[in-house]
Protein backbone atom coordinates (compact mmCIF):
# COMPACT_ATOMS: atom_id res chain seq x y z
CA UNK A 1 0.00 0.00 0.00
CA UNK A 2 1.58 3.46 -1.01
CA UNK A 3 1.62 5.73 2.16
CA UNK A 4 -0.31 8.59 2.52
CA UNK A 5 1.47 11.67 0.26
CA UNK A 6 2.07 14.07 3.44
CA UNK A 7 4.67 16.49 2.14
CA UNK A 8 4.42 18.74 5.10
CA UNK A 9 7.59 20.49 5.76
CA UNK A 10 8.73 19.91 9.30
CA UNK A 11 10.88 22.64 11.12
CA UNK A 12 13.19 22.12 14.04
CA UNK A 13 11.65 23.09 17.29
CA UNK A 14 13.21 25.25 19.54
CA UNK A 15 16.16 24.94 21.60
CA UNK A 16 14.03 25.14 25.04
CA UNK A 17 12.12 22.06 23.95
CA UNK A 18 14.83 19.35 24.03
CA UNK A 19 16.23 18.28 27.11
CA UNK A 20 19.81 18.56 27.86
CA UNK A 21 20.03 18.43 31.67
CA UNK A 22 22.68 19.69 33.72
CA UNK A 23 25.93 18.99 32.64
CA UNK A 24 27.47 16.28 34.84
CA UNK A 25 31.07 17.37 35.09
CA UNK A 26 32.65 20.50 35.86
CA UNK A 27 35.84 21.28 34.49
CA UNK A 28 38.97 22.19 36.06
CA UNK A 29 39.34 25.88 36.68
CA UNK A 30 42.94 25.83 34.05
CA UNK A 31 40.44 24.99 31.59
CA UNK A 32 37.44 27.05 32.13
CA UNK A 33 38.45 29.38 29.50
CA UNK A 34 38.04 26.57 26.64
CA UNK A 35 34.92 24.99 28.22
CA UNK A 36 31.31 25.69 26.97
CA UNK A 37 27.77 24.50 28.92
CA UNK A 38 25.62 26.42 26.80
CA UNK A 39 22.75 24.21 25.85
CA UNK A 40 23.09 25.06 22.08
CA UNK A 41 27.00 24.18 21.56
CA UNK A 42 26.27 21.24 23.64
CA UNK A 43 22.85 20.10 21.04
CA UNK A 44 25.68 21.24 17.79
CA UNK A 45 28.22 18.51 19.33
CA UNK A 46 25.57 15.80 19.64
CA UNK A 47 25.29 14.39 16.47
CA UNK A 48 26.92 14.13 12.86
CA UNK A 49 24.93 14.51 9.88
CA UNK A 50 24.05 11.48 8.83
CA UNK A 51 20.12 11.31 7.52
CA UNK A 52 18.99 9.81 11.15
CA UNK A 53 20.64 12.85 12.65
CA UNK A 54 18.77 15.39 10.29
CA UNK A 55 15.78 13.82 11.38
CA UNK A 56 16.09 13.16 14.75
CA UNK A 57 17.32 16.69 14.99
CA UNK A 58 13.91 18.12 13.19
CA UNK A 59 12.00 15.68 15.89
CA UNK A 60 13.54 17.58 18.98
CA UNK A 61 15.11 13.66 19.64
CA UNK A 62 18.89 13.89 20.61
CA UNK A 63 19.07 11.75 22.86
CA UNK A 64 22.77 11.48 23.97
CA UNK A 65 24.27 15.34 25.21
CA UNK A 66 28.05 16.17 25.50
CA UNK A 67 28.28 17.37 28.69
CA UNK A 68 30.64 19.94 28.13
CA UNK A 69 31.96 21.46 24.62
CA UNK A 70 35.99 22.11 24.59
CA UNK A 71 37.86 24.38 22.58
CA UNK A 72 41.39 23.41 22.87
CA UNK A 73 43.78 25.89 20.73
CA UNK A 74 47.00 24.73 21.46
CA UNK A 75 48.32 20.73 21.71
CA UNK A 76 48.83 21.47 25.24
CA UNK A 77 45.51 22.43 26.22
CA UNK A 78 44.97 18.96 24.43
CA UNK A 79 46.77 17.57 27.12
CA UNK A 80 45.66 19.43 29.70
CA UNK A 81 41.84 18.17 28.42
CA UNK A 82 43.23 14.20 28.12
CA UNK A 83 44.60 14.28 30.98
CA UNK A 84 41.62 15.75 33.43
CA UNK A 85 39.21 13.14 31.69
CA UNK A 86 41.96 9.79 32.05
CA UNK A 87 41.24 11.31 35.89
CA UNK A 88 38.02 12.18 36.12
CA UNK A 89 36.16 9.12 34.22
CA UNK A 90 35.11 11.30 31.47
CA UNK A 91 34.31 10.36 27.46
CA UNK A 92 36.11 12.37 24.88
CA UNK A 93 34.95 12.37 21.49
CA UNK A 94 36.89 14.48 19.41
CA UNK A 95 35.04 16.80 16.91
CA UNK A 96 36.30 18.57 13.67
CA UNK A 97 33.68 19.53 11.09
CA UNK A 98 30.96 17.04 12.89
CA UNK A 99 29.87 16.05 9.25
CA UNK A 100 29.88 11.89 10.20
CA UNK A 101 27.24 9.96 8.99
CA UNK A 102 28.21 6.80 11.14
CA UNK A 103 27.49 8.14 14.31
CA UNK A 104 31.10 8.64 15.10
CA UNK A 105 31.23 11.91 16.63
CA UNK A 106 27.27 11.32 18.63
CA UNK A 107 28.15 10.86 22.35
CA UNK A 108 26.57 7.61 23.12
CA UNK A 109 29.39 6.24 24.77
CA UNK A 110 27.48 4.03 27.51
CA UNK A 111 27.07 4.12 31.33
CA UNK A 112 30.40 3.59 32.64
CA UNK A 113 31.17 7.70 32.51
CA UNK A 114 31.16 10.50 34.92
CA UNK A 115 30.38 12.68 31.60
CA UNK A 116 31.33 12.90 28.12
CA UNK A 117 33.46 16.02 26.91
CA UNK A 118 32.85 16.94 22.88
CA UNK A 119 36.51 17.82 21.81
CA UNK A 120 35.98 20.79 19.39
CA UNK A 121 39.36 21.00 17.70
CA UNK A 122 38.26 23.95 15.06
CA UNK A 123 40.29 26.37 17.07
CA UNK A 124 43.55 24.55 15.68
CA UNK A 125 42.89 25.62 12.16
CA UNK A 126 46.15 27.04 10.70
CA UNK A 127 48.82 26.00 7.82
CA UNK A 128 52.27 26.15 9.74
CA UNK A 129 54.81 25.09 7.26
CA UNK A 130 55.11 24.62 3.17
CA UNK A 131 57.70 22.88 2.26
CA UNK A 132 57.57 23.85 -2.12
CA UNK A 133 60.58 21.49 -2.32
CA UNK A 134 59.40 18.54 -1.54
CA UNK A 135 55.45 19.58 -2.12
CA UNK A 136 54.26 18.77 1.80
CA UNK A 137 52.52 21.70 4.08
CA UNK A 138 52.45 21.20 8.10
CA UNK A 139 48.30 21.94 8.95
CA UNK A 140 46.33 21.34 12.31
CA UNK A 141 44.03 18.82 11.98
CA UNK A 142 40.94 21.28 13.31
CA UNK A 143 41.31 23.41 9.88
CA UNK A 144 37.93 23.31 7.45
CA UNK A 145 38.39 22.06 4.34
CA UNK A 146 37.69 25.84 2.30
CA UNK A 147 39.79 27.24 5.27
CA UNK A 148 43.02 25.09 3.81
CA UNK A 149 42.40 26.09 0.42
CA UNK A 150 42.54 29.30 1.10
CA UNK A 151 45.93 29.70 3.13
CA UNK A 152 47.30 27.23 0.48
CA UNK A 153 45.73 28.64 -2.35
CA UNK A 154 48.54 32.36 -2.39
CA UNK A 155 51.18 30.25 -2.63
CA UNK A 156 49.84 28.56 -5.51
CA UNK A 157 49.14 25.00 -4.03
CA UNK A 158 45.72 23.05 -3.37
CA UNK A 159 45.60 19.84 -1.47
CA UNK A 160 42.67 19.20 -4.48
CA UNK A 161 41.14 17.04 -1.86
CA UNK A 162 37.18 17.45 -1.59
CA UNK A 163 34.74 15.04 -0.30
CA UNK A 164 31.60 16.16 -1.05
CA UNK A 165 31.53 17.53 2.63
CA UNK A 166 34.51 19.81 2.02
CA UNK A 167 32.59 23.16 3.03
CA UNK A 168 31.80 21.43 6.85
CA UNK A 169 34.29 19.03 7.32
CA UNK A 170 38.35 18.96 8.91
CA UNK A 171 41.39 17.53 7.83
CA UNK A 172 41.66 15.44 11.08
CA UNK A 173 38.09 14.38 10.65
CA UNK A 174 39.23 13.21 7.02
CA UNK A 175 42.51 11.55 8.25
CA UNK A 176 40.65 10.07 11.56
CA UNK A 177 37.86 8.32 8.98
CA UNK A 178 40.20 7.74 6.31
CA UNK A 179 37.68 9.57 4.27
CA UNK A 180 37.61 9.82 0.30
CA UNK A 181 37.96 12.54 -1.66
CA UNK A 182 37.05 13.55 -5.34
CA UNK A 183 40.01 11.89 -7.48
CA UNK A 184 38.12 8.85 -8.71
CA UNK A 185 41.44 6.77 -8.81
CA UNK A 186 44.83 6.24 -7.95
CA UNK A 187 44.53 9.45 -4.95
CA UNK A 188 41.33 8.27 -4.00
CA UNK A 189 41.74 8.19 -0.08
CA UNK A 190 43.50 11.34 2.68
CA UNK A 191 45.71 8.26 3.26
CA UNK A 192 47.15 8.89 -0.26
CA UNK A 193 47.81 12.57 0.86
CA UNK A 194 49.43 11.84 4.53
CA UNK A 195 53.24 12.23 4.48
CA UNK A 196 53.14 11.80 8.41
CA UNK A 197 50.81 12.44 11.59
CA UNK A 198 51.16 13.96 14.88
CA UNK A 199 49.12 12.85 17.35
CA UNK A 200 48.13 13.47 21.30
CA UNK A 201 47.33 10.01 23.17
CA UNK A 202 46.39 9.78 26.77
CA UNK A 203 49.78 8.10 27.04
CA UNK A 204 51.85 10.83 25.35
CA UNK A 205 52.66 12.09 22.02
CA UNK A 206 53.08 10.13 18.61
CA UNK A 207 54.86 12.00 15.76
CA UNK A 208 55.31 9.69 12.48
CA UNK A 209 58.73 10.73 10.35
CA UNK A 210 57.82 12.41 7.53
CA UNK A 211 58.61 10.06 4.41
CA UNK A 212 57.68 9.85 1.24
CA UNK A 213 57.29 5.74 1.55
CA UNK A 214 58.90 3.24 3.78
CA UNK A 215 59.16 -0.70 4.51
CA UNK A 216 60.46 -0.27 7.81
CA UNK A 217 57.71 -2.35 9.72
CA UNK A 218 53.90 -1.70 9.63
CA UNK A 219 53.33 1.85 9.14
CA UNK A 220 52.63 3.94 12.30
CA UNK A 221 50.68 6.51 9.92
CA UNK A 222 48.49 3.47 9.69
CA UNK A 223 47.74 2.92 12.86
CA UNK A 224 46.21 6.16 13.37
CA UNK A 225 44.65 6.32 9.64
CA UNK A 226 40.65 5.65 10.44
CA UNK A 227 41.25 5.38 14.20
CA UNK A 228 38.33 7.61 14.68
CA UNK A 229 39.09 9.25 17.92
CA UNK A 230 39.37 5.95 19.73
CA UNK A 231 43.50 6.07 19.87
CA UNK A 232 44.21 9.68 19.94
CA UNK A 233 43.82 13.40 19.10
CA UNK A 234 45.60 13.98 15.65
CA UNK A 235 46.83 17.61 15.75
CA UNK A 236 48.74 17.80 12.88
CA UNK A 237 49.55 15.98 9.59
CA UNK A 238 52.28 17.04 6.74
CA UNK A 239 50.25 16.75 3.34
CA UNK A 240 50.96 16.28 0.08
CA UNK A 241 49.68 19.30 -1.62
CA UNK A 242 50.20 20.08 -5.34
CA UNK A 243 50.37 22.74 -7.79
CA UNK A 244 46.69 23.85 -9.05
CA UNK A 245 45.88 22.09 -12.40
CA UNK A 246 46.13 24.01 -15.30
CA UNK A 247 45.01 21.61 -17.84
CA UNK A 248 41.57 19.49 -17.70
CA UNK A 249 39.22 17.28 -19.58
CA UNK A 250 35.93 16.35 -19.33
CA UNK A 251 33.15 14.39 -21.29
CA UNK A 252 30.31 12.73 -20.57
CA UNK A 253 29.61 8.95 -22.38
CA UNK A 254 25.99 7.55 -22.07
CA UNK A 255 25.43 3.51 -21.98
CA UNK A 256 22.71 2.18 -23.18
CA UNK A 257 23.57 -0.89 -21.79
CA UNK A 258 24.48 -0.28 -18.31
CA UNK A 259 26.50 -3.76 -17.78
CA UNK A 260 28.68 -2.17 -21.37
CA UNK A 261 29.45 0.46 -19.09
CA UNK A 262 30.72 -1.27 -16.06
CA UNK A 263 33.09 -3.25 -18.58
CA UNK A 264 34.38 0.06 -20.09
CA UNK A 265 35.20 1.28 -16.71
CA UNK A 266 36.91 -1.70 -16.02
CA UNK A 267 38.83 -1.23 -18.65
CA UNK A 268 39.90 2.57 -17.50
CA UNK A 269 40.78 1.71 -14.13
CA UNK A 270 43.02 -1.37 -15.97
CA UNK A 271 44.44 1.41 -18.32
CA UNK A 272 46.86 2.76 -16.41
CA UNK A 273 45.19 6.35 -17.53
CA UNK A 274 44.09 7.36 -14.09
CA UNK A 275 41.16 10.05 -15.06
CA UNK A 276 40.68 12.02 -12.06
CA UNK A 277 36.93 11.41 -12.41
CA UNK A 278 35.58 8.20 -13.75
CA UNK A 279 31.87 8.15 -12.06
CA UNK A 280 29.51 5.55 -13.80
CA UNK A 281 25.86 6.51 -12.55
CA UNK A 282 23.42 4.43 -13.25
CA UNK A 283 19.85 5.37 -15.52
CA UNK A 284 18.19 5.83 -12.27
CA UNK A 285 21.16 7.90 -11.02
CA UNK A 286 21.60 9.61 -14.16
CA UNK A 287 17.81 10.44 -14.72
CA UNK A 288 17.60 11.86 -11.23
CA UNK A 289 21.09 13.45 -11.09
CA UNK A 290 22.13 14.65 -14.99
CA UNK A 291 18.85 14.58 -16.69
CA UNK A 292 20.11 11.52 -19.16
CA UNK A 293 17.64 8.61 -20.18
CA UNK A 294 20.81 5.77 -19.82
CA UNK A 295 23.67 5.60 -17.37
CA UNK A 296 26.39 8.02 -17.96
CA UNK A 297 29.97 7.92 -17.59
CA UNK A 298 31.25 11.03 -16.01
CA UNK A 299 34.73 11.11 -16.81
CA UNK A 300 37.54 13.69 -16.39
CA UNK A 301 41.34 14.05 -16.46
CA UNK A 302 43.59 17.19 -14.83
CA UNK A 303 46.77 18.14 -14.59
CA UNK A 304 49.35 20.99 -13.70
CA UNK A 305 52.07 19.71 -16.07
CA UNK A 306 50.76 18.95 -19.43
CA UNK A 307 47.79 18.95 -21.78
CA UNK A 308 44.98 16.09 -21.53
CA UNK A 309 44.47 15.44 -25.19
CA UNK A 310 46.05 12.20 -25.42
CA UNK A 311 44.26 10.89 -22.22
CA UNK A 312 41.16 11.70 -23.02
CA UNK A 313 41.49 10.53 -26.79
CA UNK A 314 42.30 6.72 -25.49
CA UNK A 315 39.54 6.50 -22.71
CA UNK A 316 37.04 7.69 -25.14
CA UNK A 317 38.12 5.34 -27.66
CA UNK A 318 37.64 2.53 -24.69
CA UNK A 319 34.42 3.29 -23.85
CA UNK A 320 33.38 3.32 -27.44
CA UNK A 321 34.84 -0.42 -27.98
CA UNK A 322 32.00 -1.21 -24.95
CA UNK A 323 29.00 0.65 -26.78
CA UNK A 324 29.63 4.24 -25.02
CA UNK A 325 28.13 7.30 -26.97
CA UNK A 326 30.09 10.77 -25.85
CA UNK A 327 27.60 13.46 -25.15
CA UNK A 328 29.64 16.16 -27.36
CA UNK A 329 32.94 16.30 -27.94
CA UNK A 330 35.06 16.36 -24.99
CA UNK A 331 35.97 19.85 -23.25
CA UNK A 332 39.38 21.35 -23.30
CA UNK A 333 40.50 23.85 -20.41
CA UNK A 334 43.98 24.76 -20.54
CA UNK A 335 44.37 27.85 -18.13
CA UNK A 336 44.13 28.19 -13.99
CA UNK A 337 40.44 29.03 -14.77
CA UNK A 338 38.10 26.81 -15.66
CA UNK A 339 34.88 28.88 -15.39
CA UNK A 340 34.16 27.71 -19.02
CA UNK A 341 30.58 27.24 -20.29
CA UNK A 342 28.99 24.12 -18.56
CA UNK A 343 26.40 21.95 -21.03
CA UNK A 344 26.43 18.41 -20.60
CA UNK A 345 25.13 15.87 -18.52
CA UNK A 346 28.40 15.79 -16.67
CA UNK A 347 27.95 19.65 -15.39
CA UNK A 348 24.54 18.91 -14.86
CA UNK A 349 25.70 15.69 -12.76
CA UNK A 350 28.46 18.21 -10.79
CA UNK A 351 25.63 20.99 -9.85
CA UNK A 352 23.29 18.10 -8.91
CA UNK A 353 26.83 16.98 -6.78
CA UNK A 354 27.04 20.06 -4.78
CA UNK A 355 23.39 20.37 -3.92
CA UNK A 356 22.64 16.84 -2.94
CA UNK A 357 23.49 16.83 0.95
CA UNK A 358 21.07 20.68 0.84
CA UNK A 359 18.40 19.00 -1.07
CA UNK A 360 18.49 15.49 1.21
CA UNK A 361 18.11 18.17 4.09
CA UNK A 362 15.53 19.69 2.54
CA UNK A 363 13.54 15.84 1.25
CA UNK A 364 14.08 14.43 5.00
CA UNK A 365 11.89 17.69 6.42
CA UNK A 366 9.26 16.42 4.13
CA UNK A 367 9.08 12.72 5.50
CA UNK A 368 11.50 11.63 2.47
CA UNK A 369 14.04 9.05 2.98
CA UNK A 370 17.03 9.99 1.07
CA UNK A 371 20.38 8.27 2.68
CA UNK A 372 23.37 6.69 0.76
CA UNK A 373 25.53 4.00 1.56
CA UNK A 374 28.50 2.71 0.67
CA UNK A 375 30.97 -0.23 -0.11
CA UNK A 376 33.78 -1.72 -2.39
CA UNK A 377 34.52 -5.11 -4.01
CA UNK A 378 36.62 -6.90 -6.67
CA UNK A 379 35.36 -6.70 -9.93
CA UNK A 380 34.31 -10.30 -9.91
CA UNK A 381 31.88 -9.92 -7.38
CA UNK A 382 29.90 -6.45 -8.04
CA UNK A 383 27.03 -7.48 -10.42
CA UNK A 384 26.26 -10.24 -7.59
CA UNK A 385 26.55 -7.49 -5.09
CA UNK A 386 24.36 -4.97 -7.17
CA UNK A 387 21.87 -7.33 -7.36
CA UNK A 388 21.63 -8.72 -3.79
CA UNK A 389 21.91 -4.92 -2.71
CA UNK A 390 19.05 -3.57 -5.10
CA UNK A 391 16.95 -6.73 -3.70
CA UNK A 392 17.74 -6.26 -0.34
CA UNK A 393 16.73 -2.66 0.27
CA UNK A 394 13.43 -3.15 -2.46
CA UNK A 395 12.89 -5.25 -0.24
CA UNK A 396 13.06 -3.80 2.95
CA UNK A 397 11.03 -0.94 1.61
CA UNK A 398 8.13 -2.80 0.99
CA UNK A 399 8.41 -4.36 4.42
CA UNK A 400 8.51 -0.72 5.86
CA UNK A 401 5.93 0.41 3.31
CA UNK A 402 7.86 3.02 1.89
CA UNK A 403 7.53 3.35 -1.81
CA UNK A 404 10.95 4.58 -4.09
CA UNK A 405 13.73 3.62 -5.94
CA UNK A 406 17.41 2.60 -5.40
CA UNK A 407 20.44 3.86 -7.28
CA UNK A 408 24.23 3.41 -7.91
CA UNK A 409 26.88 5.59 -8.49
CA UNK A 410 30.63 4.88 -8.96
CA UNK A 411 32.48 7.27 -6.39
CA UNK A 412 35.74 5.75 -6.83
CA UNK A 413 37.31 3.44 -8.86
CA UNK A 414 40.56 0.48 -8.60
CA UNK A 415 41.73 -1.81 -11.22
CA UNK A 416 40.64 -4.70 -9.65
CA UNK A 417 37.27 -3.08 -8.40
CA UNK A 418 34.62 -0.32 -7.97
CA UNK A 419 33.62 1.35 -4.95
CA UNK A 420 29.53 1.28 -5.27
CA UNK A 421 27.65 4.13 -3.55
CA UNK A 422 23.89 3.31 -3.47
CA UNK A 423 21.03 6.08 -3.21
CA UNK A 424 18.15 5.63 -1.33
CA UNK A 425 14.78 7.96 -2.51
CA UNK A 426 11.63 6.85 -0.85
CA UNK A 427 8.08 8.49 0.15
CA UNK A 428 8.41 7.94 4.27
CA UNK A 429 5.97 8.36 7.39
CA UNK A 430 7.22 11.13 9.10
CA UNK A 431 7.32 10.20 12.54
CA UNK A 432 8.72 6.57 11.34
CA UNK A 433 11.23 7.66 8.69
CA UNK A 434 14.85 6.81 11.24
CA UNK A 435 13.50 3.48 11.99
CA UNK A 436 12.21 2.98 8.05
CA UNK A 437 15.73 3.52 7.51
CA UNK A 438 17.37 1.28 10.05
CA UNK A 439 15.74 -1.44 9.35
CA UNK A 440 16.69 -0.91 5.60
CA UNK A 441 20.00 -0.16 6.20
CA UNK A 442 20.20 -3.14 8.28
CA UNK A 443 19.49 -5.52 5.15
CA UNK A 444 21.55 -3.55 2.91
CA UNK A 445 24.75 -4.03 5.40
CA UNK A 446 23.97 -7.86 5.74
CA UNK A 447 23.81 -8.07 1.96
CA UNK A 448 27.16 -6.01 1.58
CA UNK A 449 28.66 -8.53 3.79
CA UNK A 450 27.21 -11.97 2.42
CA UNK A 451 28.64 -10.31 -1.02
CA UNK A 452 32.28 -9.63 -0.39
CA UNK A 453 31.65 -6.02 -0.03
CA UNK A 454 33.22 -3.96 3.42
CA UNK A 455 30.91 -2.09 5.32
CA UNK A 456 32.07 1.06 4.52
CA UNK A 457 35.09 2.10 1.59
CA UNK A 458 35.21 5.88 2.93
CA UNK A 459 32.17 6.80 5.31
CA UNK A 460 33.74 5.19 8.36
CA UNK A 461 32.91 2.50 10.75
CA UNK A 462 31.76 5.18 13.51
CA UNK A 463 28.41 2.97 16.07
CA UNK A 464 26.42 2.78 13.56
CA UNK A 465 28.86 0.38 11.24
CA UNK A 466 30.25 -1.63 14.53
CA UNK A 467 27.61 -4.78 13.89
CA UNK A 468 28.85 -5.14 10.77
CA UNK A 469 32.37 -3.94 11.07
CA UNK A 470 33.31 -6.50 13.80
CA UNK A 471 32.21 -9.27 11.75
CA UNK A 472 34.51 -8.66 8.48
CA UNK A 473 37.67 -7.97 10.70
CA UNK A 474 39.62 -11.11 11.67
CA UNK A 475 39.42 -11.14 15.39
CA UNK A 476 43.16 -11.04 15.96
CA UNK A 477 43.11 -7.98 14.66
CA UNK A 478 40.62 -6.44 16.47
CA UNK A 479 42.43 -8.23 19.56
CA UNK A 480 45.27 -6.30 18.74
CA UNK A 481 43.59 -3.08 18.01
CA UNK A 482 42.40 -3.63 21.35
CA UNK A 483 45.99 -4.38 22.66
CA UNK A 484 47.35 -0.87 21.27
CA UNK A 485 44.61 0.73 22.44
CA UNK A 486 44.90 0.09 26.16
CA UNK A 487 48.50 1.47 25.74
CA UNK A 488 47.46 4.26 24.18
CA UNK A 489 44.51 5.23 26.20
CA UNK A 490 44.80 3.12 29.14
CA UNK A 491 41.79 4.73 30.59
CA UNK A 492 39.68 3.90 27.57
CA UNK A 493 38.07 7.38 27.84
CA UNK A 494 38.63 8.17 23.68
CA UNK A 495 35.54 7.33 21.85
CA UNK A 496 34.02 4.54 23.32
CA UNK A 497 31.44 2.86 21.10
CA UNK A 498 32.99 3.82 18.27
CA UNK A 499 35.38 1.67 16.27
CA UNK A 500 36.47 -1.12 18.74
CA UNK A 501 35.64 -1.02 22.38
CA UNK A 502 38.21 -0.51 25.18
CA UNK A 503 39.65 -3.46 26.67
CA UNK A 504 38.45 -3.07 30.47
CA UNK A 505 34.80 -2.32 29.33
CA UNK A 506 34.80 -5.07 26.27
C1 LIG B 1 26.64 15.47 2.85
C2 LIG B 1 27.82 14.68 3.23
C3 LIG B 1 28.71 14.28 2.25
C4 LIG B 1 29.82 13.51 2.59
N1 LIG B 1 30.70 13.18 1.62
C5 LIG B 1 31.80 12.47 1.93
C6 LIG B 1 32.77 12.16 0.94
O1 LIG B 1 32.66 12.57 -0.22
N2 LIG B 1 33.84 11.43 1.33
C7 LIG B 1 34.00 11.00 2.60
O2 LIG B 1 34.98 10.33 2.89
N3 LIG B 1 33.10 11.28 3.56
C8 LIG B 1 32.02 12.01 3.27
N4 LIG B 1 31.12 12.33 4.25
C9 LIG B 1 31.35 11.87 5.63
C10 LIG B 1 32.21 12.85 6.47
O3 LIG B 1 32.19 14.13 5.91
C11 LIG B 1 33.62 12.32 6.58
O4 LIG B 1 33.63 11.19 7.40
C12 LIG B 1 34.64 13.35 7.12
O5 LIG B 1 35.92 12.82 7.00
C13 LIG B 1 34.40 13.74 8.57
O6 LIG B 1 35.18 14.88 8.86
P1 LIG B 1 34.77 15.82 10.07
O7 LIG B 1 35.83 16.82 10.24
O8 LIG B 1 33.40 16.33 9.88
O9 LIG B 1 34.83 14.79 11.26
P2 LIG B 1 33.81 14.57 12.43
O10 LIG B 1 32.48 14.21 11.89
O11 LIG B 1 33.89 15.68 13.38
O12 LIG B 1 34.47 13.28 13.10
C14 LIG B 1 34.51 12.05 12.41
C15 LIG B 1 35.29 11.03 13.25
O13 LIG B 1 36.65 11.44 13.35
C16 LIG B 1 37.00 11.69 14.72
N5 LIG B 1 37.85 12.88 14.69
C17 LIG B 1 37.56 14.10 14.17
N6 LIG B 1 38.62 14.91 14.26
C18 LIG B 1 39.61 14.20 14.86
C19 LIG B 1 40.96 14.47 15.23
N7 LIG B 1 41.54 15.65 15.01
N8 LIG B 1 41.67 13.50 15.85
C20 LIG B 1 41.13 12.28 16.09
N9 LIG B 1 39.86 11.97 15.75
C21 LIG B 1 39.11 12.91 15.14
C22 LIG B 1 35.69 11.87 15.45
O14 LIG B 1 35.80 11.51 16.81
C23 LIG B 1 34.79 10.93 14.68
O15 LIG B 1 34.98 9.59 15.11
C24 LIG B 1 30.01 13.10 3.94
C25 LIG B 1 29.12 13.54 4.93
C26 LIG B 1 28.04 14.32 4.59
C27 LIG B 1 27.11 14.79 5.66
Amino acid sequence: MLPDADLTIHTAPPVESFEVGASRVDAPSSLAHLVSDDARDRLAHSHGQAFRDVVRALSGKLPHIPDLVVRPSSEAEVVQVLDWCSDANVAVVPFGGGSSVVGGVEPRVGDGYAGVVSLDLTSMDRVLAVDRTSGAALVQAGVLGPHLEEQLRPQGYTLRFFPQSFEFSSLGGWLATRAGGHFATRLTHIDDLTESLRVITPSGAVETRRLPGSGAGPSPDRLFLGSEGTLGVITEAWVRIQERPRWRAGASVGFADYDAGVQAVRALSQSGLHPANCRLLDPVEALINAGSPTAVLVLGFESADHPLHAWMERALELCLDHGGIPSGPPRYTDSADDRSARTGPSDTWRSAFLRMPYQRDALAAQGMIVETFETACTWDRFAALRAAVDDAARDAMRQVGATGVVTCRFTHVYPDGPAPYFGVYAAGEWGKTVEQWDEIKQAVSEALIANGGTITHHHAVGRDHRPWYDRQRPDLFAAALQAGKAVLDPAGILNPGALVDPLRRA
